[in-house]
Parts: structure tokens; C-alpha cells; sequence
């Protein structure tokens, strides 16, 4: 799951006004910022494995730390509980923790069964959506518009050509997952796993009220 994530962020908006879309993404992808930094320390592992058929052709052997049902949801009370300690907003902190805990959601619907329920235990969760390619590229395109239009309703102030540009960044990455040859490498997985916290800036920036302008509903954090 890529553009999912981002959608239930760009729709949270809606739930959460005065939180910029950059602290949104920030709680919607947080597990995936977490893991490829675990990859490359040695923590967690993974291999890519073209042989595995439909998309994403990873193999993700070991990551409890990350993507344990457990653990997310100590994640997101962490950041819910952070994000309330640095601005005050108890809504906002809600829904930072909820967005933590969709990622797992989301992840659960698309992953073959490989999601540990708790970071010991063998359970694994997962429907395998990404073993039916052309039904999660419509789920992720779905959920996208469905997003990217609650997020258009909830903010005013705004220049839109930053958000425009975002999301042509967002759907060229996915094309490019799509379309392009398997990775040559979990390292390089992680370098690009990484490069999100570009992404994550980039919804500050979109999200930010333009100076002199309409008076927005939008955020300042
Ligand atoms: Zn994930």
C-alpha cells in the first residue's frame, strides 16, 4: 500500500483542520519511515524476491518492531500522545494515533499473510490484495480520489498548485512501483523507503496558509 496511506491522510484532514497535512502523513506512513531505518540497521529483515507473484515482490521476513499490530498501536499512542504534548490539540492527537493505526489496516488488506499480530507469536495477518494486481490499483487509485476531494472540501487559503504537484510526485511513484523492474535490492528499498520523510515535508508545505490571504482553516504545525 502507497497512495492508501497518503489518502486516509489527505481525509483526516477533515477530522483534524487545524493539523497540517504534513504532521497527518507524518502519523500515516510513520511504520513505513520506521522500517527501512530498522532494515538498515540490521533489525528488521527483508529480501526482494521477484519469483513472489502480483505486486511488490518483497519478502518481509521479520519486522516486529515495525509492523506488529502490538507495536503499532504503542506507536500511535506515542505519537498521539507527542503530538498532544506539542500542540495542545486533543483532537488532533486522536486522529494522529487513529492515522498510526490505519497504516496496519490498510497494510493488512494488501500484504500476503505476513503482518505479526505481536512482535513474538507466529501469528501473521494479511487478505493478499497485492496477489489480485489490477483490484489493489484500484483500491489505492479509489481511496486517492476519495482523499485527495474530502482534503479539497476541508481547506481554503491554500495556493493549489503545491497540492497539484504532490500529487502528480505521489501518482508517479506509484506508476514507477507499478510499471518499473523489481529493485535491485532491499538496501535500495530502504534508501527509497526513506526518501518518504521527503513526502512528509512536502504536506507541511502544501498545507501551510498562504501569507495575506484568506484567512484558512488550515494549520500552522
Ligand atoms: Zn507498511
Amino acid at each position: 500500500m502507497f497512495l492508501g496511506h497518503y489518502a486516509v491522510a489527505m481525509a483526516a484532514k477533515r477530522a483534524a483542520p487545524a493539523t497540517s497535512l504534513g504532521t497527518l502523513f507524518l502519523a500515516s506512513v510513520f511504520i513505513d519511515l520506521l522500517w527501512p531505518a530498522l532494515l538498515l540497521a540490521g533489525v528488521e529483515r527483508a529480501r526482494v524476491d521477484a519469483s513472489i507473484p502480483g505486486l511488490a515482490p518483497l519478502a518481509f521476513e521479520h519486522y516486529p518492531v515495525s509492523h506488529s499490530l502490538l507495536m503499532v498501536v504503542v506507536w500511535a499512542l506515542l505519537l498521539g500522545g507527542a503530538w498532544f504534548a506539542v500542540a495542545h490539540q486533543r483532537r488532533g492527537a486522536i486522529v494522529v494515533a487513529t492515522l498510526a493505526v490505519s497504516h496496519w489496516l490498510l497494510d493488512a488488506l494488501v500484504h500476503r499473510p505476513d503482518l505479526p499480530l505481536a512482535p513474538a507469536g507466529e501469528a501473521r495477518i494479511g487478505l493478499g490484495l497485492w496477489n489480485v494486481p489490477w483490484g489493489s490499483v484500484l483500491v489505492e487509485l479509489a481511496l486517492f480520489a476519495c482523499g485527495l476531494a474530502l482534503y479539497l472540501r476541508s481547506t481554503v487559503g491554500q495556493r493549489r498548485w503545491p497540492l497539484w504537484m504532490l500529487c502528480a510526485v505521489l501518482l508517479l511513484i506509484f506508476a514507477g512501483d507499478l510499471l518499473g523492474p523489481p529493485p535491485p535490492s532491499i538496501t535500495a528499498v530502504a534508501w527509497v523507503g526513506l526518501a518518504q520523510w521527503l513526502l512528509v515535508a512536502a504536506g507541511w508545505w502544501v498545507d501551510r496558509p498562504v501569507p495575506g490571504g484568506r484567512p484558512a482553516v488550515a494549520a500552522t504545525l
